[in-house]
Protein backbone atom coordinates (compact mmCIF):
# COMPACT_ATOMS: atom_id res chain seq x y z
CA UNK A 1 0.00 0.00 0.00
CA UNK A 2 1.38 3.53 -0.85
CA UNK A 3 0.88 6.48 1.36
CA UNK A 4 0.05 9.89 0.37
CA UNK A 5 2.49 12.49 1.59
CA UNK A 6 0.09 15.43 2.25
CA UNK A 7 1.05 18.55 0.45
CA UNK A 8 3.27 20.73 2.48
CA UNK A 9 2.67 24.60 1.64
CA UNK A 10 5.99 26.61 1.24
CA UNK A 11 6.30 29.10 -1.73
CA UNK A 12 2.44 30.91 -0.81
CA UNK A 13 -1.32 29.27 -1.63
CA UNK A 14 -1.88 32.11 -4.50
CA UNK A 15 -4.27 33.74 -2.29
CA UNK A 16 -1.54 37.07 -2.09
CA UNK A 17 -3.97 39.37 -3.61
CA UNK A 18 -7.33 37.98 -1.49
CA UNK A 19 -5.68 38.56 1.71
CA UNK A 20 -3.34 42.35 0.37
CA UNK A 21 -6.35 44.71 1.54
CA UNK A 22 -6.64 42.75 4.78
CA UNK A 23 -2.88 42.96 5.78
CA UNK A 24 -2.37 46.77 4.98
CA UNK A 25 -5.62 47.42 6.77
CA UNK A 26 -3.93 45.84 10.08
CA UNK A 27 -0.28 46.45 9.87
CA UNK A 28 0.04 49.57 8.16
CA UNK A 29 0.71 53.10 9.19
CA UNK A 30 0.61 56.18 6.71
CA UNK A 31 2.31 58.29 9.36
CA UNK A 32 5.16 55.83 9.44
CA UNK A 33 5.35 55.94 5.27
CA UNK A 34 5.87 60.18 5.87
CA UNK A 35 8.40 59.57 8.23
CA UNK A 36 10.61 57.39 5.76
CA UNK A 37 9.40 59.70 2.98
CA UNK A 38 10.94 62.83 5.41
CA UNK A 39 14.46 61.21 5.21
CA UNK A 40 13.38 59.00 8.33
CA UNK A 41 12.89 62.35 10.67
CA UNK A 42 9.52 63.09 12.35
CA UNK A 43 9.21 67.30 13.35
CA UNK A 44 6.90 68.13 15.73
CA UNK A 45 7.31 71.68 17.85
CA UNK A 46 10.16 70.68 20.43
CA UNK A 47 10.41 66.99 19.32
CA UNK A 48 12.22 65.91 16.85
CA UNK A 49 12.29 61.82 16.13
CA UNK A 50 14.59 59.87 14.46
CA UNK A 51 13.78 56.62 12.87
CA UNK A 52 16.58 53.93 12.47
CA UNK A 53 16.81 53.66 8.80
CA UNK A 54 16.19 49.56 9.22
CA UNK A 55 13.45 48.63 11.97
CA UNK A 56 10.25 46.55 11.96
CA UNK A 57 9.13 43.66 10.11
CA UNK A 58 11.82 41.39 8.16
CA UNK A 59 11.26 39.80 5.17
CA UNK A 60 10.76 36.46 7.02
CA UNK A 61 8.26 37.78 9.28
CA UNK A 62 6.22 39.77 6.04
CA UNK A 63 6.21 36.31 4.86
CA UNK A 64 5.05 34.16 8.04
CA UNK A 65 2.10 36.84 8.41
CA UNK A 66 0.85 37.03 4.78
CA UNK A 67 1.11 33.08 4.47
CA UNK A 68 -1.07 32.90 7.63
CA UNK A 69 -3.48 35.32 6.11
CA UNK A 70 -3.41 33.25 2.88
CA UNK A 71 -4.35 29.97 5.04
CA UNK A 72 -7.51 31.31 6.56
CA UNK A 73 -8.60 32.12 2.67
CA UNK A 74 -7.69 29.08 1.44
CA UNK A 75 -9.26 27.00 3.51
CA UNK A 76 -12.46 28.31 4.85
CA UNK A 77 -14.46 25.45 7.05
CA UNK A 78 -11.10 23.60 8.17
CA UNK A 79 -9.23 24.14 11.27
CA UNK A 80 -6.41 26.40 11.05
CA UNK A 81 -3.88 26.25 13.60
CA UNK A 82 -0.80 27.48 14.54
CA UNK A 83 1.89 25.38 16.52
CA UNK A 84 2.26 28.58 18.92
CA UNK A 85 3.34 32.51 18.38
CA UNK A 86 4.12 32.54 14.53
CA UNK A 87 6.40 35.37 15.63
CA UNK A 88 6.85 37.38 18.71
CA UNK A 89 4.74 40.24 18.95
CA UNK A 90 1.24 39.80 21.27
CA UNK A 91 -0.53 42.27 18.59
CA UNK A 92 -0.13 40.12 15.27
CA UNK A 93 -0.72 36.70 17.65
CA UNK A 94 -4.12 38.12 18.88
CA UNK A 95 -4.89 39.56 15.37
CA UNK A 96 -4.19 36.39 13.76
CA UNK A 97 -6.69 34.69 16.61
CA UNK A 98 -9.47 36.84 15.65
CA UNK A 99 -8.97 36.11 12.36
CA UNK A 100 -9.95 32.29 12.93
CA UNK A 101 -6.80 30.62 13.50
CA UNK A 102 -6.21 28.57 16.78
CA UNK A 103 -2.95 28.38 18.55
CA UNK A 104 -1.78 24.36 20.02
CA UNK A 105 -0.27 26.17 22.43
CA UNK A 106 -2.46 27.94 23.48
CA UNK A 107 -3.46 27.18 27.46
CA UNK A 108 -7.52 26.66 26.95
CA UNK A 109 -6.97 25.07 23.32
CA UNK A 110 -7.60 21.36 24.27
CA UNK A 111 -5.38 18.41 23.05
CA UNK A 112 -6.31 17.92 19.43
CA UNK A 113 -6.37 14.96 17.79
CA UNK A 114 -5.12 16.29 14.42
CA UNK A 115 -5.47 14.60 10.57
CA UNK A 116 -5.86 15.03 7.72
CA UNK A 117 -8.60 18.24 7.68
CA UNK A 118 -5.94 20.23 9.38
CA UNK A 119 -4.33 22.92 8.25
CA UNK A 120 -0.80 23.38 10.85
CA UNK A 121 1.36 26.73 10.16
CA UNK A 122 4.45 26.38 11.01
CA UNK A 123 6.59 29.69 12.43
CA UNK A 124 8.75 31.75 11.04
CA UNK A 125 11.92 30.52 13.09
CA UNK A 126 10.57 26.59 12.15
CA UNK A 127 9.53 23.76 14.28
CA UNK A 128 11.65 20.48 15.51
CA UNK A 129 12.58 17.72 13.44
CA UNK A 130 10.26 15.63 15.78
CA UNK A 131 7.53 18.21 15.47
CA UNK A 132 7.39 17.83 11.86
CA UNK A 133 7.59 13.82 11.97
CA UNK A 134 4.45 13.99 14.20
CA UNK A 135 2.71 16.42 11.90
CA UNK A 136 3.40 14.40 8.59
CA UNK A 137 2.78 11.17 10.12
CA UNK A 138 -1.12 12.88 11.63
CA UNK A 139 -1.79 13.23 7.99
CA UNK A 140 -2.21 16.82 8.24
CA UNK A 141 -2.06 19.60 5.80
CA UNK A 142 1.52 22.02 6.74
CA UNK A 143 2.06 25.64 5.31
CA UNK A 144 5.70 26.37 6.41
CA UNK A 145 6.55 29.55 6.60
CA UNK A 146 9.68 28.60 8.17
CA UNK A 147 12.39 31.80 6.57
CA UNK A 148 14.78 31.07 4.34
CA UNK A 149 17.48 32.55 6.68
CA UNK A 150 16.92 29.75 9.19
CA UNK A 151 16.88 26.62 6.51
CA UNK A 152 20.05 28.47 5.79
CA UNK A 153 21.73 27.72 9.42
CA UNK A 154 20.11 24.07 9.16
CA UNK A 155 21.91 23.30 6.17
CA UNK A 156 25.41 24.07 7.54
CA UNK A 157 23.99 22.57 11.21
CA UNK A 158 23.14 19.27 9.07
CA UNK A 159 26.51 19.31 6.64
CA UNK A 160 28.33 19.28 10.42
CA UNK A 161 26.53 16.10 11.40
CA UNK A 162 27.19 14.50 7.82
CA UNK A 163 30.89 15.46 8.53
CA UNK A 164 31.21 14.60 11.99
CA UNK A 165 31.30 17.94 13.77
CA UNK A 166 29.72 19.45 16.70
CA UNK A 167 27.19 21.99 16.37
CA UNK A 168 28.10 25.07 18.48
CA UNK A 169 25.23 27.43 18.22
CA UNK A 170 25.06 30.71 20.00
CA UNK A 171 21.70 30.94 20.72
CA UNK A 172 18.61 30.90 23.71
CA UNK A 173 18.41 26.89 24.22
CA UNK A 174 14.48 27.20 25.06
CA UNK A 175 13.94 29.78 21.69
CA UNK A 176 12.39 28.00 19.51
CA UNK A 177 14.39 28.30 16.60
CA UNK A 178 17.75 27.06 18.38
CA UNK A 179 15.31 24.18 19.83
CA UNK A 180 14.94 23.59 15.60
CA UNK A 181 18.07 24.24 14.87
CA UNK A 182 19.50 21.95 17.62
CA UNK A 183 17.52 19.13 16.33
CA UNK A 184 18.42 19.13 12.97
CA UNK A 185 21.88 18.32 13.89
CA UNK A 186 19.77 14.91 15.51
CA UNK A 187 19.15 13.92 12.10
CA UNK A 188 22.30 12.08 12.01
CA UNK A 189 23.57 8.77 14.31
CA UNK A 190 26.37 10.92 15.52
CA UNK A 191 24.68 14.15 15.00
CA UNK A 192 25.84 16.39 18.25
CA UNK A 193 25.27 19.89 19.30
CA UNK A 194 25.89 22.00 22.12
CA UNK A 195 24.19 25.44 22.65
CA UNK A 196 25.81 28.64 24.23
CA UNK A 197 24.18 31.89 25.80
CA UNK A 198 27.31 34.01 25.69
CA UNK A 199 30.54 34.43 25.98
CA UNK A 200 30.48 33.50 29.53
CA UNK A 201 29.42 30.12 28.99
CA UNK A 202 31.67 29.92 25.47
CA UNK A 203 34.66 30.61 28.16
CA UNK A 204 33.65 27.40 29.64
CA UNK A 205 33.71 25.24 26.93
CA UNK A 206 36.81 26.83 25.66
CA UNK A 207 38.46 26.40 28.90
CA UNK A 208 37.60 22.51 28.63
CA UNK A 209 38.81 22.12 25.47
CA UNK A 210 42.06 23.46 26.29
CA UNK A 211 42.69 21.98 29.10
CA UNK A 212 39.81 19.40 29.98
CA UNK A 213 38.39 19.36 33.25
CA UNK A 214 35.50 17.29 35.06
CA UNK A 215 33.34 16.35 32.93
CA UNK A 216 30.17 16.05 35.38
CA UNK A 217 30.69 19.43 36.15
CA UNK A 218 30.66 20.75 32.44
CA UNK A 219 27.60 18.88 31.72
CA UNK A 220 26.17 20.32 34.84
CA UNK A 221 26.93 23.89 33.53
CA UNK A 222 24.62 22.87 30.48
CA UNK A 223 21.35 21.21 31.62
CA UNK A 224 19.20 21.11 28.33
CA UNK A 225 21.54 22.51 26.24
CA UNK A 226 23.40 19.42 25.00
CA UNK A 227 21.95 16.39 22.86
CA UNK A 228 21.72 12.82 24.20
CA UNK A 229 25.09 11.05 25.41
CA UNK A 230 26.67 14.17 25.25
CA UNK A 231 30.84 13.57 25.78
CA UNK A 232 32.85 16.44 25.53
CA UNK A 233 35.84 14.55 26.08
CA UNK A 234 35.01 13.22 22.28
CA UNK A 235 32.15 15.87 21.63
CA UNK A 236 34.60 18.54 21.15
CA UNK A 237 37.11 17.44 19.41
CA UNK A 238 35.52 18.69 16.02
CA UNK A 239 33.33 21.87 15.88
CA UNK A 240 31.27 24.10 13.55
CA UNK A 241 29.96 27.08 14.89
CA UNK A 242 26.50 28.76 14.24
CA UNK A 243 24.04 30.69 15.67
CA UNK A 244 20.43 31.67 16.20
CA UNK A 245 20.00 34.31 13.56
CA UNK A 246 18.82 36.91 15.68
CA UNK A 247 21.64 37.25 18.35
CA UNK A 248 23.52 39.89 18.99
CA UNK A 249 26.11 39.89 15.91
CA UNK A 250 29.20 41.38 17.50
CA UNK A 251 28.84 38.91 20.42
CA UNK A 252 28.67 35.80 17.49
CA UNK A 253 31.26 36.90 15.80
CA UNK A 254 33.65 37.20 19.19
CA UNK A 255 31.99 33.83 20.12
CA UNK A 256 33.16 32.41 16.75
CA UNK A 257 36.82 33.69 17.43
CA UNK A 258 37.14 32.16 20.92
CA UNK A 259 36.30 28.62 20.03
CA UNK A 260 39.12 28.70 16.69
CA UNK A 261 41.56 30.10 19.51
CA UNK A 262 40.61 27.55 21.57
CA UNK A 263 40.86 24.50 19.08
CA UNK A 264 44.33 26.04 17.28
CA UNK A 265 45.82 26.40 20.69
CA UNK A 266 44.49 22.30 21.06
CA UNK A 267 45.22 21.24 17.93
CA UNK A 268 47.68 23.53 16.40
CA UNK A 269 47.09 25.50 13.13
CA UNK A 270 48.21 23.04 10.59
CA UNK A 271 45.23 20.85 11.14
CA UNK A 272 42.76 23.63 12.56
CA UNK A 273 40.56 23.04 9.47
CA UNK A 274 39.90 19.51 10.61
CA UNK A 275 38.71 20.34 13.71
CA UNK A 276 36.97 23.94 13.12
CA UNK A 277 34.28 25.01 10.97
CA UNK A 278 32.41 28.28 11.68
CA UNK A 279 29.95 29.96 9.01
CA UNK A 280 27.86 33.35 9.80
CA UNK A 281 24.63 32.30 10.06
CA UNK A 282 23.18 35.55 11.43
CA UNK A 283 20.38 36.98 9.10
CA UNK A 284 21.03 39.99 7.13
CA UNK A 285 17.55 41.30 8.30
CA UNK A 286 18.73 41.30 12.22
CA UNK A 287 22.37 42.43 10.99
CA UNK A 288 20.77 45.48 8.97
CA UNK A 289 18.61 46.58 12.03
CA UNK A 290 21.76 46.37 14.65
CA UNK A 291 24.03 48.49 11.97
CA UNK A 292 20.82 50.57 11.31
CA UNK A 293 20.88 51.36 15.37
CA UNK A 294 24.67 52.07 15.36
CA UNK A 295 24.05 54.33 12.88
CA UNK A 296 21.07 56.88 14.03
CA UNK A 297 23.11 56.59 17.19
CA UNK A 298 26.45 57.61 15.44
CA UNK A 299 24.66 60.69 13.59
CA UNK A 300 22.22 61.78 16.22
CA UNK A 301 22.67 62.84 19.57
CA UNK A 302 19.27 61.85 21.11
CA UNK A 303 17.44 62.27 24.74
CA UNK A 304 16.68 58.72 24.76
CA UNK A 305 15.58 55.74 22.80
CA UNK A 306 12.62 53.98 22.69
CA UNK A 307 12.84 49.89 21.28
CA UNK A 308 9.46 48.61 19.91
CA UNK A 309 8.67 45.03 20.22
CA UNK A 310 7.74 41.75 22.28
CA UNK A 311 9.58 40.96 25.70
CA UNK A 312 10.46 37.50 24.13
CA UNK A 313 12.05 38.77 20.50
CA UNK A 314 15.07 37.94 20.81
CA UNK A 315 16.29 40.26 17.99
CA UNK A 316 14.30 43.35 19.64
CA UNK A 317 16.36 42.66 22.95
CA UNK A 318 19.77 42.89 21.08
CA UNK A 319 18.41 45.89 19.89
CA UNK A 320 17.49 47.75 22.74
CA UNK A 321 21.30 45.97 24.54
CA UNK A 322 23.28 48.27 21.35
CA UNK A 323 21.10 51.22 22.92
CA UNK A 324 21.12 50.68 26.35
CA UNK A 325 25.20 50.85 25.73
CA UNK A 326 24.76 54.25 24.48
CA UNK A 327 21.76 55.91 25.30
CA UNK A 328 19.04 55.85 28.14
CA UNK A 329 17.22 53.35 26.71
CA UNK A 330 13.74 51.86 26.88
CA UNK A 331 12.12 49.15 25.43
CA UNK A 332 8.59 49.05 25.34
CA UNK A 333 6.10 46.19 23.68
CA UNK A 334 3.90 48.68 22.46
CA UNK A 335 2.27 52.21 22.49
CA UNK A 336 -0.15 51.59 25.99
CA UNK A 337 3.53 51.75 27.49
CA UNK A 338 3.41 54.99 27.36
CA UNK A 339 1.39 55.39 30.50
CA UNK A 340 2.07 59.21 30.42
CA UNK A 341 4.31 62.44 30.17
CA UNK A 342 5.82 61.08 33.60
CA UNK A 343 5.73 57.39 33.42
CA UNK A 344 6.80 54.76 31.19
CA UNK A 345 5.99 50.88 31.28
CA UNK A 346 9.16 48.96 30.47
CA UNK A 347 11.35 45.88 30.74
CA UNK A 348 14.66 46.30 32.07
CA UNK A 349 17.49 46.02 29.03
CA UNK A 350 19.57 42.81 29.27
CA UNK A 351 17.22 40.43 31.35
CA UNK A 352 17.03 37.34 28.98
CA UNK A 353 14.17 37.65 26.33
CA UNK A 354 13.28 33.82 27.31
CA UNK A 355 12.79 35.31 31.24
CA UNK A 356 8.76 36.36 31.92
CA UNK A 357 8.35 39.86 31.21
CA UNK A 358 8.93 41.17 34.25
CA UNK A 359 8.09 45.10 33.47
CA UNK A 360 9.19 47.93 35.12
CA UNK A 361 7.35 51.85 35.75
CA UNK A 362 9.84 54.97 35.46
CA UNK A 363 8.69 58.22 36.09
CA UNK A 364 10.22 61.22 34.53
CA UNK A 365 11.68 59.18 31.43
CA UNK A 366 10.34 62.39 29.10
CA UNK A 367 12.32 65.64 29.48
CA UNK A 368 9.36 68.06 30.04
CA UNK A 369 11.11 71.09 28.49
CA UNK A 370 13.58 72.69 25.84
CA UNK A 371 14.29 70.61 22.82
CA UNK A 372 13.67 67.15 22.74
CA UNK A 373 15.60 64.43 20.05
CA UNK A 374 14.05 60.60 20.83
CA UNK A 375 15.81 57.85 18.59
CA UNK A 376 13.03 54.88 17.58
CA UNK A 377 13.58 51.64 16.36
CA UNK A 378 11.49 48.29 16.38
CA UNK A 379 12.09 45.05 16.21
CA UNK A 380 11.67 42.56 13.03
CA UNK A 381 7.96 41.41 14.65
CA UNK A 382 6.66 44.68 15.36
CA UNK A 383 4.48 46.06 12.55
CA UNK A 384 4.29 49.45 11.41
CA UNK A 385 1.13 50.47 12.39
CA UNK A 386 2.50 50.14 16.22
CA UNK A 387 5.75 52.02 15.42
CA UNK A 388 3.23 54.54 13.97
CA UNK A 389 1.14 54.64 17.68
CA UNK A 390 4.58 55.14 19.21
CA UNK A 391 5.40 58.47 17.36
CA UNK A 392 1.77 59.56 17.55
CA UNK A 393 2.26 59.00 21.55
CA UNK A 394 5.36 60.33 21.69
CA UNK A 395 4.20 63.73 19.59
CA UNK A 396 1.17 64.55 22.02
CA UNK A 397 3.17 63.98 25.03
CA UNK A 398 5.89 66.14 24.30
CA UNK A 399 3.55 68.93 23.35
CA UNK A 400 1.84 68.44 26.20
S1 LIG B 1 14.70 37.75 11.89
FE1 LIG B 1 15.88 36.96 10.12
S2 LIG B 1 15.74 34.73 10.30
FE2 LIG B 1 14.14 35.57 11.61
S3 LIG B 1 12.35 35.63 10.30
FE3 LIG B 1 13.33 37.63 10.11
S4 LIG B 1 14.67 37.46 8.30
FE4 LIG B 1 14.12 35.39 8.94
Amino acid sequence: MTTTQPLIFRKGLDMKEAVAGELAAAYHSRLVDEVRAGNYRHESGRLTIHLAREFGFCYGVDRAVDYAYQAVARFPGRNVFLTGEIIHNPHVNDRLRASGIRFLSDPGEPDHDLGPDDVVILPAFGITVQEMADFSKRGCTPVDTTCGSVLNVWKNVVRYAEDGFTAIIHGKVRHEETRATASQALKYPNGRYLVVLDRDEAAVVCDYIRNGGDRDALLARFPNAVSPGFNPDTDLQRIGCANQTTMLMSESLEIGDMFAAAMRDRYGEAVLATHFRAFDTICSATQERQDAVEELLNSEPVNLMIVVGGYNSSNTCNLARICAARARTYHIADPDCLLSAEKIRHRPVGAPSTAPAAEVVTENWLPTSGRLVVGLTAGASTPNNIVGQVIETVERFASA
